[in-house]
């Protein structure tokens, strides 16, 4: 059975955006008679506001969404995250880094004086300063007060390519079978943080343990993580978690062809539920 997800991070107010990911979402699910499922992404504490969850759960039921409970919150599923992440230790597959993104910053543009650091789905791609060469004297747990990054090489050493279905769009227009290989994952993306120092986990962690739990089988959101989406394949593939379809859509934009993001309260739902919008004319503003 189709099972969908919108998993919004309630760090600020649902905008035009969330409500065409959120619609199209739900619209699929209805059209293949699946289920639409809601989930909180608040593992950033320090940004998550329960004010901001409850305008969440007001503004997408007034969009005429409904969706099961018990809702997924991701700070509920802090433990599962830590027991993973030590089961990759166990398995030598993530190290402790403590470099700073100034020490990251200076070390990815050494090599080669004055030229770009190369820059992946998380930024600048990680030049390996805290990567061990050989694994010894290491504690039986992880620390908690240094980032925890997955060794790349290591995670994809023993596979060919990878591979994900998507059925909406990349943001080249990437669209069937999206095929990749274990060098592209080391050089263009590299060791990415597996859990952050603050928060004993990360989106990419997160997302795919979460989306294996609540059993998604086609995970539609922005065509801006699809790049991330190869990171959330090598995942799948090392935790043994089966891999979802993915739709990526295209951007709700700006009259300047910017992507609106959370700080466009200019945009947000409860602006034009204020001024006496009607769903439907949401509706109508975001679908095509
Ligand atoms: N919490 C993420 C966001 O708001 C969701 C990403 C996803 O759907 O995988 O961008």
């Amino acid at each position: 059975m189709f099972r969908t997800r919108f998993a919004p991070s309630p760090t600020g107010p649902l905008h035009l955006g969330h409500a065409y990911s959120a619609l199209l979402a739900h619209d699929m699910a209805v059209q293949q008679q699946g289920a639409f499922l809601l989930r909180i992404e608040d593992i950033d504490q320090s940004r998550a506001r329960p004010e901001w969850e409850d305008q969440i759960y007001d503004d997408l039921a007034w969009l005429g969404l409904t969706w099961p409970a018990p809702i997924m919150k991701q700070s509920e599923r802090l433990q599962i995250y830590k027991d993973t992440l030590q089961t990759l230790w166990d398995r030598n597959l993530i190290y402790a880094c403590r470099c700073s993104r100034k020490d990251i910053a200076a070390a990815a543009s050494a090599p080669q004086e004055g030229a770009d650091p190369l820059i992946g789905p998380d930024g600048v791609v990680y030049p390996g300063t805290c990567r061990p060469n050989a694994i010894k004297n290491r504690p039986d747990a992880p620390p908690t007060d240094a980032a925890l990054r997955l060794d790349m090489a290591r995670a994809v050493a023993s596979h060919e390519t990878f591979s994900f279905q998507e059925t909406g769009q990349g943001p080249q227009g990437e669209h069937g079978r999206i095929t990749f290989t274990p060098d592209q994952m080391v050089h263009e993306i590299g060791d990415i943080v597996l859990a952050r120092r603050d928060m004993g986990t990360s989106y990419h962690l997160s997302v795919v343990l979460d989306d294996a739990a609540q059993e998604i089988t086609d995970v539609v959101r922005g065509q801006d993580l699809f790049e991330a989406t190869k990171i959330h394949i090598v995942l799948q593939t090392l935790l043994n978690l089966p891999h979802p379809t993915y739709h990526h859509h295209d951007l709700i934009r700006d009259e300047h062809g910017k992507r609106l993001a959370k700080r466009d309260d200019a945009r947000a739902i409860s602006l034009y539920r204020a001024e006496g919008r009607s769903p439907k004319e949401i509706r109508n503003m975001v679908m095509p």
